[in-house]
């Protein structure tokens, strides 16, 4: 039976509301992809009918849906920054909590054509909504997985921003000898046995973005320690870590030496970002 727009999404609302707590905008993302519309659409013409293959493809989808797949997973795209950015199974799905070290980031007080790098690139989320912000910044974004170095090159193309490269390293590993003006990165911070791991959209992400030894604080150390070859006089680090860490993310930024080191809270009033300056 041929349904209407208002039809179909509360009848996915009611499918989907036992196993995702944002039923209604999950129905309304996927029907939208589905009918390949602007979001104002489900509210002008709500009595519009549906055809059959559009039915089938928004029951499919919610089938999905059912099974725990993410919603930006199934539409192949996340909006972060404002940037309608592809992803895959390959990285993480970018977060609004990152959004919090973009904003900060570009308030800092930089050189006009600044130097930047973001390490552990995934979808190029980061290092494509700073580039997109500060034309006049050259930013490079690397990763050690050569399909997330291809998503986010890809985005890059899509959104047309040129003053952005990606290339494959892991870490500083394969980053020529240079100094850079700004460092960001959002590594992997989760503790190997955290319970979020086995409960809801991180289950279909890939734990090499999500999870690090030494209670989620190992690639943290590393980039903190490695990132003082890598900084101008007075050059910026800034990491995205876990709510918990941040007095251990703080204290090893003042064993390294670094100055002027500060936790940011995310939108939630976590913490969720410490940064600091280097040298003392
Ligand atoms: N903040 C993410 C989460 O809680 C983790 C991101 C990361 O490990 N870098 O799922």
């Amino acid at each position: 039976m041929p349904q209407c727009i208002e039809q179909a999404i509360v009848a996915a609302t009611a499918l989907l509301t036992p196993s995702s707590d944002s039923a209604k905008l999950d129905a309304q993302v996927l029907l939208l992809s589905i009918i390949d519309k602007p979001r104002s659409y489900l509210f002008t013409w709500p009595e519009k009918q549906l055809t059959e293959q559009q039915q089938r493809d928004f029951e499919q989808a919610c089938q999905r849906r059912l099974n725990g797949e993410p919603v930006a997973h199934i539409v192949g795209f996340r909006e972060f920054w404002s940037l309608p950015l592809k992803v895959n199974p390959t990285t993480l799905i970018p977060r609004p909590d990152t959004e919090t070290l973009v904003e900060y980031a570009l308030g800092l007080e930089l050189p006009t054509a600044a130097n930047v790098l973001d390490l552990g690139t995934g979808t190029g989320a980061i290092a494509l909504a700073l580039a997109s912000e500060m034309p006049n910044w050259q930013v490079t974004g690397v990763d050690r997985v050569a399909d997330a170095v291809e998503l986010a090159k890809e985005n890059k193309q899509r959104l047309a921003i040129n003053n952005a490269n990606f290339a494959l390293s892991n870490w500083f590993s394969a980053v020529s000898t240079q100094k850079f003006d700004l460092i960001v990165s959002n590594p992997p911070y989760i503790e190997h046995d955290d319970e979020h791991l086995s409960q809801g959209d991180v289950r279909f992400e890939p734990l090499s973005a999500l999870v690090a030894d030494d209670d989620g604080m190992a690639d943290i150390k590393q980039i903190i320690t490695i990132a003082r070859d890598y900084l101008a006089t007075n050059g910026y680090l800034l990491i995205e870590h876990g709510y918990k860490q941040s007095v251990k993310v703080q204290e090893f930024f003042a064993q390294m030496s670094y100055s002027h080191i500060l936790t940011i809270k995310d939108l939630g009033g976590n913490d969720r970002v410490t940064l600091a300056q280097w040298p003392k």
